[in-house]
């Protein structure tokens, strides 16, 4: 493979063109017009322009992508996740069109993704799943039954669904039918297929999820767990390997369980295979994610292993390289992603101009990120400015690192999560590693933040006069340092 494109934009279309160079691979890069002037596109040897800004116009325009890659002489084409990532129809298309794609063949996204024909396909391999319907539920009454039989309350989940969407959870029968058609009409407009089934709703779950990275030669490994509790909308925010619960028999098994998940789809390459965990240490596997996912980082950072170079070696024809017993877990790492949202207003996008932009450094500090100061966060695409993730020799090193990281972070222009993520790292329960999925509903509430942000401001505003005193009012360099609104941080100024 000596040319790849990238079919994707900002923090995942750079991390994965830098393992490309190391590999001596050339990249080209896509991008939308709001995207010409994008970190990806300047670090690609080339770059396609597609479109305007729109998805649907630009990063989804699969025939042309595969049209570009012909012109410019690519082999093979890295989806990224979202946008194309997980359309079993744009991977037969590369595949036809004589083109490599790295990642896995379209019949094992196709399985995966649906959750109903993911949950059909293990049912051979003895995989523990959560009660529930087997199928698509048809009939109202009869669903009403076997959700009374389950007890309630239980979960309507769109067969198709991701991202959260088309999930209702219904605490009584009088509230099924309703919370059904919300449930139905919600996965019909999102993807087109109103497919729903029950599952029994776990009250205090964790999620934890596999890494597994498998070739052509039937060679399979798991780079053990990302445990990903914390999560705002059923969406994730900050992720940690490995998880501080799990003991190594439990690991053994989760892991030995998310290889038959593989095998039971002909799985290659780089994929996740999610489970819920109750609280007494059952886990149930929930779906199987058929691409890299955002917070693949962590589990780089405590395996060694780049998982993009092995997905393109996978993708080369290549065995693995190692075996399960050669992989070993080395110290505890955590992400948190920055997202470009406002914790106190129930997280909503705050997109705007990033006025300041400064990343934290130092030991154990990776930053994967799309952006650069002066750059406006666009509306069309999802708001994640970036991941910081740390290294610790053990999770409190890797907290404690997290916290001084988020410090050190300077952005200014727009609001983020990193406050929502230095609470995180400092709330008993997280350090006590006693937490689940419920962490923001049952520990956060916004003043949280505000008693923060308001002191920080106090002792901003001392810190300002002084500094006034001694330069000078209206000195630029002072006024450019002013953050908007409440983003001033007295230890941003020291
Ligand atoms: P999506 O594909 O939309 O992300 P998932 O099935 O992966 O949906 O579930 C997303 C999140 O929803 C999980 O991480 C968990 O927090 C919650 N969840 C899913 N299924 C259940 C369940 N049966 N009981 C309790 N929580 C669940």
């Amino acid at each position: 493979m000596q040319k790849i494109l990238v079919a994707n934009r900002g923090e995942i279309a750079l991390r994965i063109m830098k393992s490309a160079r190391e590999m001596g691979i050339r990249t080209v890069a896509i991008y939308s017009e709001v995207d010409r002037n994008a970190p990806h596109v300047k670090y690609a040897d080339e770059a396609v322009l597609l479109g305007p800004p729109a998805a649907a116009e630009s990063y989804l325009l699969g025939d042309k992508i595969i049209e570009v890659c012909k012109q410019y002489k690519v082999d093979g084409i890295h989806p990224g996740y979202g946008f194309l990532s997980e359309s079993a129809a744009f991977a037969k298309k590369v595949e036809e069109a004589g083109l490599v794609f790295i990642g896995p063949t379209a019949e094992s996204i196709r399985i995966m993704g649906d959750k109903l024909s993911a949950k059909e396909a293990v049912r051979q391999y003895d995989i523990p799943l959560v009660p529930g319907t087997e199928g698509a539920i048809q009939d109202v009454e009869e669903a009403k039954a076997i959700s009374e039989e389950i007890g309630f309350p239980i979960l309507i989940k769109a067969s198709a669904g991701g991202g959260g969407k088309g999930m209702r959870i219904v605490e009584q029968v009088e509230d099924f039918e309703e919370q059904m058609q919300l449930a139905v009409s919600e996965a019909t407009s999102a993807f087109g297929d109103g497919s729903v089934f029950i599952e029994k709703y776990v009250a205090s779950p964790r999620h934890i999820e596999i890494q597994v990275l498998c070739d052509k030669h039937g060679n399979r490994v798991h780079l053990f767990e990302r445990e990903c509790s914390v999560q705002r909308r059923h969406q994730k925010v900050v992720e940690e390997a490995p998880s501080a619960i799990l003991t190594p028999e439990i690991r053994e098994q989760m892991g030995q369980t998310a290889l038959d998940v593989a095998k039971s789809c002909g799985y290659i390459g780089a994929g996740t295979v999610e489970f819920i965990l109750d609280e007494k240490k059952n886990f149930f596997f929930l779906e199987m994610n058929t691409r890299l996912q955002v917070e693949h980082p962590v589990t780089e950072m405590i395996s060694g292993v780049d998982l993009v170079k092995e997905q393109i070696k996978v993708a080369r024809g290549e065995k693995l390289s190692f075996a399960q017993d050669d992989l070993k877990i080395h110290g505890h790492s955590i992400e948190v992603r920055v997202y470009a949202e406002n914790a106190m207003e129930n997280f909503v996008p705050d997109i705007g101009h990033l006025k300041v932009y400064q990343r934290p450094h130092g030991t154990g500090i990776r930053v994967d990120d799309g952006f650069e100061q002066d750059m406006d966060i666009p509306i069309y695409y999802d708001p994640m400015i970036s991941k910081l993730i740390t290294h610790g020799k053990d999770r409190e090193e890797a907290r404690l690192r997290m916290i001084r990281a988020c410090e050190d972070y300077r952005i200014v222009g727009v609001r983020t999560t990193l406050d929502f993520g230095k609470f995180v790292m400092e709330h008993p329960a997280f350090i006590s590693g006693n937490f689940d999925t419920h962490f923001v509903k049952k520990h956060f509430e916004p003043q949280m933040l505000e008693a923060s942000d308001e002191q920080e401001q106090e002792v901003g505003a001392l810190v300002l006069a002084q500094l006034l005193k001694k330069h000078g009012a209206g000195s630029k360099a002072l006024n450019t340092a002013l953050p908007r609104g409440s983003g001033w941080k007295v230890n941003r100024t020291k």
